[in-house]
């Protein structure tokens, strides 16, 4: 934390910032962030302020800022079908809507479906308390359970699954792994790790055919995998299908406003976080 604030303080030196601009703030939603990062934010801030013809840089930059470090500029100007824009909006919603409803879960800060960066169509933002260094078993499958809140939402509305999903679907097979591989969370596996070959290029001698576990093992690893990814993904479908109410109403609202903080989604859907963890 000391660190994060003292390379913030220096670019912020730089500019002007407006007096009403909290760096506590900031520094609250950007957990997890490094200097470079940081860094990044305050010189996107001070250009869009710059491009704004604004004397100060006020918060309202600082936040655009840092969504566009987190996800890429918005381009407001991709045209996107009124059948996409709905089945992004239920996508989106299917995530906001689980971060929402599972209790270990990070906080949701931000929904959007304006189109960002290079590929996203739309983005859930969820943003954790504090730093964190520890991550429960819980909170993983928690995690994979709101990356698979997507597809299941499309799926369950529209009957079909599309692309969109890919990187989703990536998050949750490479959390998975690392939770049989690294983690020894698997009952079925034990307290093991098992090293992927590919990280046994050493020295650029090729040893990635040299084998760490029996053919069993990695069988075993793959469907562990597998039946982690199908327990989330069941959790996703069961969670949305009780509150298929909920999701049709964010959905409109999102189609309707295209943007929501996590204050106003809550509002939409009367849903107040029970148990968020405290933060000390
Ligand atoms: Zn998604």
């Amino acid at each position: 934390m000391k660190g994060r604030e003292g390379i913030l303080s220096v670019h912020v030196k730089k500019i002007v910032m407006d007096k009403n601009a909290d760096i506590k703030i900031i520094a609250q939603k950007t957990p997890g962030f490094s200097g470079a990062d940081l860094a990044n934010v305050v010189n996107e801030a001070a250009l869009l302020a710059a491009r704004r013809d604004k004397a100060f840089v006020t918060m309202e930059e600082f936040e655009e800022a840092t969504e566009r470090v987190i996800a890429g500029p918005e381009r407001k100007s991709r045209v996107i079908s009124d059948y996409e824009k709905g089945i992004v909006a239920y996508h989106e919603s299917g995530h906001a809507l689980l971060a929402l409803l599972i209790p270990e879960a990070d906080p949701l800060h931000k929904v959007s479906i304006i189109p960002r960066g290079g590929q996203a169509l739309g983005y859930t933002l969820q943003l954790p308390l504090e730093d964190r260094y520890l991550t429960t078993k819980k909170e993983l499958m928690g995690r994979m359970t709101v990356f698979l809140g997507g597809r299941v939402a499309e799926e369950m509305i529209y009957h079909e699954s599309t692309t969109g999903a890919q990187n989703d679907l990536e998050m949750v097979t490479q959390a998975a792994r690392k939770m049989v591989c690294e983690f020894g969370m698997s009952k079925k596996l034990g307290p093991i790790t098992f090293r992927e070959p590919a990280e046994h290029l050493f020295l650029g001698r090729d040893i990635t055919r040299e084998k760490h576990y029996s053919e069993k093992i990695a069988l075993d690893i793959d469907s562990e995998v597998r039946s982690l990814a199908d327990e989330c993904y069941h959790r996703a479908e069961s969670m949305l299908k009780d509150n298929r109410e909920k999701l049709d109403k964010l959905a409109e609202a999102l189609k309707k406003r295209e943007v929501l903080d996590g204050e106003e989604v809550k509002k939409i859907v009367g849903i107040e976080k029970s148990s968020q963890p405290e933060n000390n």
